[in-house]
């Protein structure tokens, strides 16, 4: 009942030929697919390229993050309306490499999803425990506060422009992914929270995707879990044939 998504997260890489070669390629190796939501996100500057590539296609297009404000002077930054203006649908926020890198918190990532569901785009809200934090027994308390934090005031209205990715900080780029029991058992908590923060219908349909390591060889498995509802790809989505046979778990 909740129609999967796969998501490709292509960090920095891919300039705009390349941008616009990985997309011809990738297109026809989905062409045909039904019943699943497939988004790239690409670096800013190729966006528009992206999005040009990608027409005709069922192939959507997301930014890796924005600012929450949607104008100013706020040297560097990018509104999400100019992202909705530049043709993306999607933008991934919380994203654990700008948590670790840029300084992001939870409090402005919550700035961020308001802002970013206002001008209309679906968010990708990554959240996710560091191995320090795993081995610490304190997993679901670290996810429960950034899934707190990041939503509040995020109405049941603004939920339906949700998806939430669960991303072991550990799992992502290290190879190691979570096994598929380890990732259905914090997805079916973020399930049971989002029912206590608006309601069990509002929980059921909202999607919770995974991310961190994921390639062909493990998709089916993760896909197999009750709350899996598809994935958040990186490293595997760079590649079309890899990308491609993600998309095609089924
Ligand atoms: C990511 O960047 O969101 C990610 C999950 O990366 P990878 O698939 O390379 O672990």
């Amino acid at each position: 009942m909740r129609t999967p998504v796969i998501a490709g997260n292509w960090k920095l890489f891919k300039n705009l030929s390349e941008t616009r070669e990985l997309l011809q390629e990738l297109a026809p190796r989905v062409a045909g697919v039904s019943g699943v939501e497939i988004i790239v996100a690409p670096v800013f500057t190729a966006l528009t390229t992206a999005v040009q590539a990608a027409m005709g296609t069922t192939i959507r297009v997301a930014a890796q993050d924005c600012f929450w404000e949607e104008e100013g002077a706020f040297t560097g930054e990018v509104a999400p309306g100019l992202l909705k203006d530049a043709g993306c649908s999607h933008v991934i926020i919380g994203h654990s490499e700008r948590r670790q890198y840029f300084g992001e918190t939870d409090a402005t990532v919550n700035r961020k999803i308001k802002a970013a569901c206002a001008a209309g785009l679906t968010v990708l809200f990554c959240v996710g425990e560091t191995l320090a934090e795993r081995e610490a027994g304190t997993t679901f308390t670290v996810i429960e506060t950034q899934l707190r934090t990041g939503l509040a005031g995020v109405t049941a209205a603004d939920l339906q422009r949700l998806i939430i990715a669960y991303e072991p900080v550990w799992a992502i780029g290290t190879g190691k992914t979570a096994s598929n029991e380890q990732a259905q058992e914090v997805h079916a908590r973020i399930r049971t929270l989002l029912v206590s923060l608006y309601d069990q219908a509002a929980a059921d349909a909202l999607r919770i995707l995974y991310g961190g390591s994921v390639k062909p060889e493990n998709i089916r498995g993760l896909m197999g879990q009750q709350d899996i509802d598809g994935a958040l790809v990186g490293g595997a989505s760079l590649k079309a044939d890899s990308f491609a046979a993600i998309v095609r778990f089924q």
